[in-house]
């Protein structure tokens, strides 16, 4: 059964690794057991599992690791085995995802509160203000997008103070980590097969992940309904990527369906049809598919806004439109948050019941009482920018200074951030493997379930879970990092 070639997306009778029955405290985390004995042969063993299936990242030791496919290949860090999660949280989020999805909708279509939500950080943040541009001007023109494609991932992490699943942030551009997360999954449960005895581990309670294949099959349902049969799929990325393999996976999985070009490119090579259909090299575009175009760094030139602007004015279905990566901005999380606001948006009282149960805290810096308590006890907060792609936010005494260095200068650029309220999740003792070596920390995890909506006019043709992502860091850290270009380490592993 080894021989087997890596599948994602293996959906069987698969329960979640669960402690439910242990004990009948079914809100505790597990790392499962590994004899210590065995520990060296698990790691060698995963480490030749990851170089034979694709779960690898560019090492970031070689110069060409980020532009070239196939040079500088390291495996991707991860867990030695799962960490349990208790199924509660887990079917709680699972239940979450199609209410964010629709949420996420509903915010999108209204402009005037996207616009006033955000007005004050326009101002102090040249970033969100060009979005917001773009989005004015397609508010202006009267733009409909009647085909909306959103791949989503929300993400949470578990409260240990009041055992409350919160949402960390709901991502909507560019969610990334769908194939190393499949990758991850196959690997626990091949390691699990093939040691059952010792590790007294089911292999069938690693949850199969579906994020590629489904994810993938949003994309080429979207496509189909564009009903053009020439058109393809673009997809949008960086000149240089260390996580291109986490991206091939679904590139491989559509193949001719699709095209990889950078915003610079599609600039120089991109045309608009006076049907409005975006063309690449002669050939339509069915859907833009943005892998890039999350963060600052991605418009290092007018080009590339030029690019984002020409995708907006075009035919094509954006995954996600300027309005759906909009309402992904952490200021919208908080407005979200407020009073009164989700009842502008969802109708059922039990939904809105549902999402508020996992909201955390999350303030704007107008309260002055909640910035004094910040000050006071920077620990218990997360000072966050608009920013995405991790590594943005500010932490501890960082945090009480520049709290107080922008109160001191009563400058606007207090509406750049928001403060959330830092969550403490339960730790437990796990082996993390990065660079071919491991070392046994206390962790604490974060899970993200994936999403995908597709709309066409008034027809709902997807709305569900696709799948799940579960990171793991060093419970002293602040923050570790995945997926992101220019991340010194992973410090976060995949679990
Ligand atoms: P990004 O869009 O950059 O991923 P996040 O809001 O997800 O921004 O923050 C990045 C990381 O910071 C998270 O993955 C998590 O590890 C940590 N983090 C964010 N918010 C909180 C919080 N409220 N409590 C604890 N850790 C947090
Ligand atoms: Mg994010
Ligand atoms: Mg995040």
């Amino acid at each position: 059964s080894s021989l087997r070639p890596v599948r994602c997306g293996v959906v069987g009778t698969a329960v979640p690794v669960v402690a439910t029955a242990e004990g009948g405290d079914g809100r505790r985390f597990r790392q499962l057991p590994a004899p210590p004995g065995l520990v060296d042969e698990l790691v060698e063993e995963a480490l030749v599992w990851c170089s034979q299936h694709g779960l690898v990242v560019g090492d970031k030791n070689h110069p060409r690791s980020r532009k070239a496919p196939g040079v500088g290949l390291l495996h991707a860090p991860f867990a030695l085995l799962p960490m349990s999660f208790p199924k509660v949280y887990w079917e709680q989020a699972l239940e979450l995802a199609p209410l964010f999805n629709e949420l996420v909708h509903r915010v999108s279509l209204d402009g005037d509160f996207l616009q006033q939500t955000l007005a004050r950080t326009k101002e102090v943040d040249p970033f969100t203000r060009r979005l917001l541009d773009i989005h004015s001007k397609m508010m202006e023109l009267n733009k409909k997008e009647d085909i909306q494609l959103g791949l989503t991932r929300s993400d949470y992490m578990v409260d240990g103070a009041t055992d409350k699943l919160l949402q960390v942030e709901l991502n909507t551009i560019s969610t990334s980590s769908n194939g190393l997360a499949c990758g991850v999954s196959e690997l626990h449960r091949n390691l699990i097969r093939h040691h059952e005895r010792e590790l007294g581990l089911d292999p069938a309670s690693v949850v199969g992940n579906t994020a590629i294949t489904q994810h993938a099959e949003a994309l080429a349902t979207a496509w189909a309904e564009y009903n053009n049969q020439s058109a393809v799929v673009l997809v949008v990325v960086q000149a240089e990527e260390r996580y291109m393999y986490d991206q091939y996976w679904i590139t491989v999985a559509l193949r001719e369906m699709t095209i990889r070009k950078t915003m610079a490119e599609i600039e120089a090579e991109g045309d608009l049809r006076p049907d409005g259909t975006l063309v690449i090299n002669g050939r339509p575009v069915a859907v833009v598919y943005f892998r890039a175009g999350y963060s600052p760094a991605d418009y290092p030139s007018e080009a590339e806004w030029r690019a984002r602007l020409l995708i907006e004015r075009s035919s094509s279905i954006k995954c996600p439109s300027i309005a759906h990566h909009l309402v992904g901005t952490k200021k919208i999380q908080q407005e979200l948050a407020k009073e009164k606001v989700l009842e502008r948006f969802l109708d059922n009282k039990s939904d809105i019941e549902n999402v508020r149960k996992c909201f955390a805290g999350l303030w704007s810096l107008e309260t002055d009482n909640i910035v004094n308590s910040a000050i006071e006890s920077p620990e218990l907060f997360v000072l966050k920018p608009q920013r995405e792609g991790g590594g943005n936010n500010i932490y501890g005494d960082n945090l009480r200074e520049t709290l107080i260095r922008l109160r001191k200068d009563g400058s606007n650029e207090i509406a750049a951030y928001i403060l959330m309220q830092r969550i403490f999740p339960p730790t437990s003792p796990s082996y993390l493997v990065r660079e071919g070596t491991f070392v046994r920390d206390n962790v604490v995890s974060e899970f993200g379930i994936f999403g995908a909506y597709l709309r066409n006019k008034d027809k709902v043709i997807i709305n569900d879970q696709c799948g799940y992502l579960l990171r793991t860091k060093a419970a002293s850290l602040n923050e570790g990092r995945l997926s992101t270009g220019y991340a010194p380490d992973p410090y976060v592993v995949l679990t």
